[in-house]
């Protein structure tokens, strides 16, 4: 069973007009912005990220513990690299992760405010890990870089793969909505392998139950509606209250890691229910997967960007 139809063919055509358009201002702005030399190599220390840093810091509150630690800007770069990266991809890919992941610090800044901190160490923020050599090396070659948007740093997003069709905010965060952050193909996806879980109904009965829903008896769950995307919207729950979900709550609900995304197709099995899917993450904004691609095909960091993020200057700080 394929996907449903996503977007009309004209509007596909109008959206590939002024990403192009985007796409030749960007070029205009940020020629030369990455170093056109291979970045430094050998050992790049703690203390070599915190001069990079000139004074830049992000405190870091841990969700397991709730210790708060100061990290110097650019070391905190490349731990999230380390986090949220695609080990095995490029220096180019890395690179483009780590001004994503720069920009995303520094419009975030007041997230945790009430907490006493800037940014939180689990998938709600940013999740670190040890930077390695290839992540310092990545955060320090692009230090200082950032994305911006009307002269800020831009509110933006990131996930592991679109799956070939990226995800317009406001179907994620209602309200969130930049013209930056658009639905848009993903041209280096057609190798993927989808993804395939099954679920019992008892599970699926007892997941939105936590979630909230009442009672007894799960009969059936069909997908009601798919969104422009072509990812799953509303599901009708039968015999539950309410008796539908939306596509978002539902994947959380039973798990963002076992429900990959919410591009999939639903097959009832009888007592379970079978899932195949593409992409894994929310969709919105620069796919990991797909910038990895990107970069083995020989584009270059502005362009990888561009294409993710139409419109925005990368710039620098200072
Ligand atoms: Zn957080
Ligand atoms: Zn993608």
């Amino acid at each position: 069973m394929s996907l449903p139809a996503r977007v009309p063919a004209k509007a596909v055509t109008r959206k590939a007009a002024v990403r192009l358009a985007c796409f030749v201002t960007f070029a205009v702005l940020t020629c030369g912005a990455f170093p056109s030399s291979a970045p430094a190599q050998g050992d790049i220390t703690d203390s070599d990220l915190d001069g990079a840093s000139r004074g830049r810091s992000v405190r870091v509150g841990s969700v397991a513990t709730g210790q708060v630690t100061t990290i110097p800007l650019e070391l905190y770069v490349a731990r999230v690299l380390a986090g949220e990266g695609e080990p095995k991809s490029s220096d180019i890919a890395q690179q483009v992760l780590a001004v994503a992941i720069r920009t995303y610090s520094l419009a975030n800044t007041s997230r945790h405010h009430r907490d006493g901190y800037d940014l939180c160490d689990s998938t709600h923020c940013q999740v670190l890990r040890q930077a390695n050599a290839m992540t310092r090396r990545s955060s320090l070659a692009t230090a200082g870089q950032l994305l911006t948007f009307e002269g800020e740093p831009a509110e933006l997003f990131y996930s592991a793969s679109c799956g070939g069709q990226s995800e317009i905010a406001s179907e994620v965060w209602p309200g969130v909505s930049h013209p930056y952050l658009r639905s848009a193909p993903d041209d280096v996806h057609e190798s993927d392998v989808p993804w395939d879980v099954e679920l019992s109904l008892r599970e699926v009965h007892r997941a939105l139950e936590q979630a909230g829903f009442k009672g007894e008896r799960l009969s059936g769950v069909e997908v009601e509606s798919y969104n422009a995307s072509g990812r799953v919207s509303t599901l009708r729950v039968a015999g539950l209250q309410p008796d539908v979900v939306s596509g978002q709550q539902f994947r959380m609900a039973l798990g963002a890691n076992r429900l990959r995304s919410t591009a999939f197709v639903l097959k009832n099995m009888g007592a379970s229910l079978r899932f195949t899917g593409r992409g894994y993450g929310h969709g919105v904004g620069l796919c990991v997967i797909g910038a990895g691609r990107r970069a083995a095909r020989g584009e270059n960091a502005e362009a990888i960007l561009a294409h993710y993020y139409p419109g925005l200057k990368l710039t620098r700080l200072d």
